[in-house]
């Protein structure tokens, strides 16, 4: 079994939930006392979010990269950035380590398309969202069409996954305004939505829904296992 490193806190919320889900599958793989073997690097997301607020995304790289080449050191033979908006520096960090990086927009295409889906609503911090690291991946190379609230909804999305998600804020008045949003994107074509921030799915879960739903911490963390165990 491959040791898989984990470049979490961002937050700390969906990273514990990266472990727990890791570990309960190589558990129902491996049966008996297995578990996995993990090294979890954990930032102070306070640091990290005044970063992306500055726009300083060259330190907040410099950092990513600090994490990723420690765990390397450390033995990590594959790593996961425990968060989709901190896949904007995702070659930086591939390129920084000899080890594989698991992009997280590749594991949730490959679930999505998996269910015959080709386009998906996508919800996540302003960053996921607004800039092409993310939807453009879908797109190209796998073919995906991902499609965005309008400006007010993103505000909201934003705001809920920084203001109280990060925070461990569960509100059922984000859940509804978050269903409320995704009824909107699935009037306007969307087929499955992408739980596209680790925390969202802590807040709105596949029973919400009457489409598929695609929480990536779940989707990459799966994927770890897959690639540990292979
Ligand atoms: N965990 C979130 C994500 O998946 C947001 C926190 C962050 O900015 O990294 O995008």
């Amino acid at each position: 079994m491959k040791t898989i490193g984990l470049i979490g806190g961002m937050s700390w919320e969906s990273s514990i939930e990266y472990e727990r889900i890791i570990h309960e599958e190589v558990r129902a793989r491996l049966g008996t006392t297995h578990s996995a073997k993990t090294i979890h690097w954990t930032f102070d997301f306070h640091e990290i979010e005044a970063l992306q607020e500055a726009g300083d995304w060259e330190t907040a790289t410099a950092e990513m990269i600090r994490a990723a080449t420690a765990l390397e050191t450390a033995g990590a033979e594959l790593l996961l950035i425990c968060t989709n908006t901190m896949h904007l520096m995702y070659d930086d960090v591939r390129d920084a380590v000899d080890i594989p990086v698991l992009h997280i927009a590749d594991a949730t295409a490959d679930a999505i398309k998996e269910a015959g889906l080709e386009s998906v609503g996508l919800l996540g911090t302003a960053y996921t969202m607004e800039q092409a690291f993310y939807r453009g991946r879908l797109e190209d190379p796998h073919g995906l069409a991902a499609l965005i609230p309008g400006d007010a909804e993103r505000a909201d999305v934003h705001r809920i996954i920084y203001d109280e998600l990060v925070r461990g804020d569960v509100r059922d008045t984000s859940r509804a305004r978050c269903l409320e949003i995704i009824e909107g994107l699935v009037a306007t074509g969307a087929e499955g939505i992408i739980a596209g921030c680790t925390e969202v799915e802590l807040l709105v879960a596949a029973e919400d829904l009457d489409v598929p739903y695609f929480p990536t911490a779940r989707i990459h963390a799966l994927a770890a296992v897959d690639a540990a165990l292979s």
